[in-house]
């Protein structure tokens, strides 16, 4: 991916980002509507833009350990602040707490009579890059690939459900319901279980459905697009960044 010539950006980004600075680069500075300088007016396509990079990470790390790495950029015209990359070392920085979910939950009817629950979800911060060997690692991902969680390419919910299927319920988690409102998905791991996400459902077809058929459909991954006043959820983005993940678990 080419950076234009009038975005400037620091190069010392690239020990941090590694394979994925262009895109990550690109994609905040492309995106950016507004100077985060005090001038506050808006970036047109053709100003000459400068990113400034705050970087959190717990790094250093002993070796095998994943590092955790967060990044906060602010985008601003070059001529109100010109580039700069900040670390910030706090070995304490961890995985953000389950208080920080959004989501979207609703029944899906398949096959003309099956009613599905499923839950979408985001953790805010989620796309926490880390970054081991040079590979683009998203430390959410990781924990849900290891709970059994399916990759998703392809964000057409008939072909989520085949991959799914094909993968069975997870043994590595499961959903419970806390109370009569709250539903958690708890993942397992080392015969430790964690609660991943919490979700308030005030849905009485959702709930029906999960008794019927006694499993949930969660969905989740970095770039999942929740529109939480109307309900709904759009899946391409994670499945064109390889985010998208999904599994059915048991209810307990
Ligand atoms: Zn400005």
């Amino acid at each position: 991916m080419k950076i234009p010539a009038n975005f400037d950006w620091p190069a010392g980004l690239r020990e941090f980002k590694q394979s994925d600075t262009e895109r990550y680069v690109f994609e905040t500075m492309d995106t950016a509507t507004q100077c985060a300088a005090e001038c506050g007016r808006p970036l047109l396509q053709t100003d000459s833009k400068a990113i400034t990079v705050d970087v959190f990470t717990n790094e250093p790390v002993q070796d095998g350990v994943i590092p955790v790495r967060r990044f906060k950029p602010y985008v601003t015209h070059a001529t109100c602040k010109g580039s700069e990359l900040t670390v910030r070392r706090d070995p304490g920085l961890a995985i953000p707490a389950e208080k920080d979910v959004t989501w979207v939950s609703a029944t899906m009817i398949v096959g003309g009579t099956e009613k599905i629950p499923i839950v979408v979800y985001r953790i805010a911060g989620s796309d926490q890059i880390s970054t081991a060997f040079g590979e683009r690692v998203d430390v959410q991902a990781e924990v849900m690939l290891g709970a059994g969680f399916a990759l998703i390419t392809d964000a057409e919910m008939w072909s989520l459900l085949t991959v799914v299927g094909e993968h069975g319920p997870t043994e590595q988690a499961y959903a419970r319901w806390a109370d009569a409102r709250h539903l958690q998905l708890v993942v397992i791991h080392d015969s430790e279980e964690d609660v991943v996400v919490s979700v308030d459902i005030d849905d009485d077809m959702f709930r029906e459905a999960a008794a019927a058929i006694g499993e949930v459909l969660w969905v989740t991954g970095t770039g999942v697009e929740l529109d939480i006043d109307n309900g709904t959820f759009v899946l391409e983005r994670a499945a064109a960044r390889g985010t998208l993940l999904a599994a059915t678990t048991p209810i307990r």
